[in-house]
């Protein structure tokens, strides 16, 4: 679990850990006075406090990565039309900043950037322009059989954007609360260290 605290995490969790033990041992000796435990009580909640944040963060930071995971490439070799030699060799982005996966087909020697993009935000940005393409290609005159193509293939993509559109809201929001968050607790950590800090300071200086 000390796997998922970040470096300011872990000292101040090795600091509650010293005065956690300290209150511990006051109170065996019926040392401990209203202060103390007031002190150690402070310390238990934070660490609770610092474990769900931590497990919290680690829950979206790997739902996100699955996310941006979600598209899976069907490549085609331009040339010999097969994917069974291909490898993906890189990413590159295209005139709208979207980006593809880039390939190299081992049975032609061949290189090229697969043309739809490699993730779901670029995925929703795609889709919204090449619905709008066919719609207007609509407007004008098909080959025979095209038109009815066109009009079955339309549903079916608006229905991967409508599907695609909450998910990535969902978890943008996610994200930029967890930003927040992560804001307010470095701030947290950030001063009970310091007054932790102190306080150890003044153990040194002033051993009971
Ligand atoms: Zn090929």
């Amino acid at each position: 679990m000390d796997k998922a605290l970040k470096t300011n995490e872990r000292e101040l969790v090795k600091l509650i850990r010293f005065f956690s033990k300290r209150g511990a041992q006051l109170a065996t000796s019926g040392e401990l006075n209203e202060q103390q435990e007031q002190l150690a009580a402070a310390c238990r909640n934070l660490e609770t406090q610092l474990y769900k944040h931590a497990q919290n963060r680690a829950a979206i930071l790997e739902k996100r990565e699955r996310l941006e995971k979600i598209i899976e490439d069907r490549a085609q070799c331009p040339k010999c039309h097969k994917a069974d030699m291909l490898k993906k060799t890189g990413v590159a982005s295209n005139e709208h900043g979207w980006k593809s996966n880039t390939y190299r087909c081992r049975r032609c020697n061949t290189t090229f950037t697969w043309n739809r993009p490699n993730n779901p935000w670029d995925m929703v940005a795609f889709l919204e322009r090449y619905i709008q393409e066919l719609e207007q290609r609509l407007q004008a005159a098909q080959p025979v059989g095209m038109q009815e193509h066109i009009e079955a293939s339309i549903p079916q993509l608006q229905d991967s954007l409508y599907r695609l559109r909450p998910v990535l809201q969902t978890s943008d929001e996610e994200m930029a609360a967890l930003t927040e968050k992560e804001r307010e607790m470095d701030r947290l950590i950030h001063q009970f260290k310091n007054y932790l800090l102190i306080e150890k300071i003044k153990l040194d200086t002033f051993p009971d």
